[in-house]
C-alpha cells in the first residue's frame, strides 16, 4: 500500500488502532468514487504525519460487524482517535484535505503539528487545460479534451455531477428510455470522463485561482498551471435575504428536496416558490411529507403547465398566492414558523411548520473572479459561440453563462462546444 498506511481487518481493531497513541481509520468501499477522491489524499497525509499519527485502513463491506458497532453508514468514513479514545470529528463523504488536516492535528502537540506544516512542500503540476466545475458542463469538457489526448485536470470543491448529482430524477436526458437517479448520470460521467484520461481534483478546496497567469492553487499547497481555462463554476440557489434565512440554512430551511426531503416523512412543510423548481421539488417532498404549502408571491404559478396540473392535482399540496414570506423563526428542531405577508393587503400571519424549502431562483458562482469578465446584465459571463470569454484563454461553459435556458443538455452542448474550440487551438 502506497504511503504509511496499513490495511486492518476488524480483528486488528483493538490491538492496532485503540493501543496506538494517536490513530486514524478509514472504512473505504470498491467502486465508490468519494473513497477514490479521498485516497491521493490521505496517502498524501500518511507521508506527512505518518511518523506521529498511525494511518490505518478497513474495507467496510467485510468487517460490517465492526462498522456497526462504530456507527459507520457511509464511504469513506474517517475515525480519528488519541490514546484509544474517539477524538476530533467522524468525517465522511466528499472529505476536505483541510478537515482531515484539522483533526490530525487535534491528535499531536501544536509543536508538532506546526513543525509538519513548515516541511509541507508546495507541489507544482502543469496541465494544457484546467477545468473549474465538474457538473455536467466541466465533465462534458474534460472528456472531449481527453479524448483529443489534452493533458487535462478538472477541480472541484464538491464531488462530481454538480446540480445533476443532487436531481432526484433526471427524464430528459436522452439515451435513457427510463428516468435516471441523478447521482448515477453524475457517475456514468464522472467515470467515462476519468476513463478518457482526464485528471481530477475533487472535494479539493479552491484556494485561489488567477485567470491571467492561468494558475490555480488547490488546498493551499498544489498549484496547477495551465494555458486555458474553462470555467464551468455553475449557479447556486438565490437566498431570498429574509429575516432568518441566513441563520437557519440549513438548520430548518433548505435549498434541496433530493437532499432534504427524505426526513420529512409524515410531516407539515413549506415551500417558498412557483417556479419549475419550486412545483417539481414539491411533488417529489409530497412523496415524503404529509402536507406543503407552497408560498408564492404572484397569483399564478410560473412553472410548465405539466408540472403545474401535477401539483394541482397532489391532494397534499396547497397553495398561498399572493404571499412573500418575512421573517423565519426556530423554536426548535423540526419546528419552523413563518411569518408571511399578504400582498394586497399588508396582513400579516404565522404559520408553523416542520420545515421550509426554498426555490428561488439561482446566482452565477462567480466569487473566486469578481470584476474578471463581461457578464450580461443578470451576471452570468458573456461568451462568443465558441465559448470565449472576454479574457484571453479562458472560456466558460454550462449555467455559468449567458443563455436563454439552463439544463444538463445545454450544459454538456457548451462543454463540447469549449472543448473542440481549445482542442483546435492547441494543436
Ligand atoms: C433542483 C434542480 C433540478 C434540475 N433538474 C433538471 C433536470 O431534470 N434535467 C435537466 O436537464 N436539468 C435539470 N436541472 C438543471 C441542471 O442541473 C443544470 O443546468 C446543470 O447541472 C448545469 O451544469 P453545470 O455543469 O453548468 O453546473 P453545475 O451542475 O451547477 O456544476 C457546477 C460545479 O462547479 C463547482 N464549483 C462551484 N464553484 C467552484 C469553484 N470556484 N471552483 C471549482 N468548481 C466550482 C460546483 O461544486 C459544481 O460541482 C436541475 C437543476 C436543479 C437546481
Amino acid at each position: 500500500m502506497a504511503g504509511k498506511i496499513i490495511e486492518i481487518n476488524q480483528v486488528d481493531y483493538e490491538k492496532e488502532v485503540l493501543s496506538a497513541k494517536a490513530a486514524v481509520l478509514d472504512f473505504y468501499s470498491t467502486e465508490c468514487p468519494p473513497c477514490e477522491a479521498l485516497a491521493t489524499k490521505y496517502e498524501a497525509l500518511s507521508l506527512l504525519y505518518g511518523d506521529e499519527i498511525k494511518f490505518f485502513k478497513i474495507f467496510r463491506q467485510g468487517n460490517r460487524e465492526l462498522a456497526q458497532k462504530l456507527e459507520v453508514s457511509g464511504s469513506p468514513t474517517l475515525l480519528f482517535y488519541k490514546n484509544g479514545k474517539p477524538a476530533g470529528e467522524k468525517l465522511t463523504g466528499g472529505i476536505r484535505r483541510a478537515d482531515i488536516v484539522k483533526n490530525l492535528e487535534l491528535l499531536i502537540p501544536e509543536e508538532k503539528a506546526k513543525a509538519i506544516r513548515e516541511k509541507t512542500k508546495p507541489v507544482e503540476t502543469k496541465c494544457r487545460v484546467a477545468v473549474l466545475g465538474a457538473g455536467p458542463a466541466g465533465l462534458t469538457a474534460g472528456l472531449y479534451l481527453a479524448q483529443a489526448h489534452i493533458d487535462t485536470i478538472i477541480i472541484d470543491p464538491a464531488l462530481p455531477g454538480g446540480y445533476m448529482a443532487t436531481t432526484h430524477q433526471v427524464s430528459n436526458y436522452p439515451g435513457f428510455i427510463e428516468a435516471q437517479p441523478g447521482f448515477m448520470l453524475a457517475h456514468y460521467m464522472g467515470e467515462q470522463t476519468k476513463a478518457a484520461g482526464a485528471a481530477l481534483r475533487v472535494a479539493v478546496d479552491v484556494t485561489s485561482v488567477d485567470l491571467e497567469k492561468k494558475e490555480i492553487v488547490v488546498d493551499g499547497v498544489e498549484t496547477i498551471k495551465a494555458e486555458k481555462i474553462i470555467v464551468a463554476t455553475g449557479s447556486s440557489p438565490r437566498p431570498l435575504g429574509v429575516e432568518g434565512e441566513k441563520e437557519y440554512r440549513g438548520n430548518g430551511i433548505s435549498y434541496c428536496a433530493t437532499c432534504d426531503a427524505k426526513y420529512f416523512e409524515g410531516k407539515d412543510v413549506i415551500v417558498i416558490g412557483g417556479g419549475n423548481s419550486a412545483i417539481e421539488e414539491s411533488l417529489f417532498i409530497a412523496k415524503f411529507a404529509k402536507s406543503i404549502t407552497i408560498v408564492h408571491q404572484f397569483a399564478e404559478l410560473q412553472a410548465n403547465k405539466e408540472a403545474q396540473k401535477k401539483a394541482f392535482a397532489e391532494k397534499k399540496i396547497t397553495f398561498m398566492f399572493e404571499h412573500e414570506p418575512r421573517v423565519f423563526k426556530r423554536h426548535g428542531n423540526m419546528d419552523m414558523e413563518v411569518e408571511v405577508e399578504e400582498l394586497k393587503t399588508g396582513k400579516r400571519k404565522n404559520l408553523r411548520t416542520n420545515g421550509v424549502f426554498i426555490f428561488a431562483g439561482f446566482l452565477p458562482n462567480l466569487s473566486m473572479f469578481p470584476d474578471k469578465f463581461k457578464l450580461d446584465k443578470w451576471g452570468y459571463i458573456e461568451t462568443d459561440s465558441e465559448m470565449r470569454t472576454s479574457v484571453k484563454d479562458v472560456y466558460a461553459a454550462g449555467d455559468i453563462r449567458t443563455k436563454a435556458y439552463r439544463q444538463i443538455t445545454t450544459a454538456v452542448a457548451d462543454g463540447t462546444i469549449a472543448a473542440i474550440s481549445i482542442s483546435k487551438e492547441l494543436v
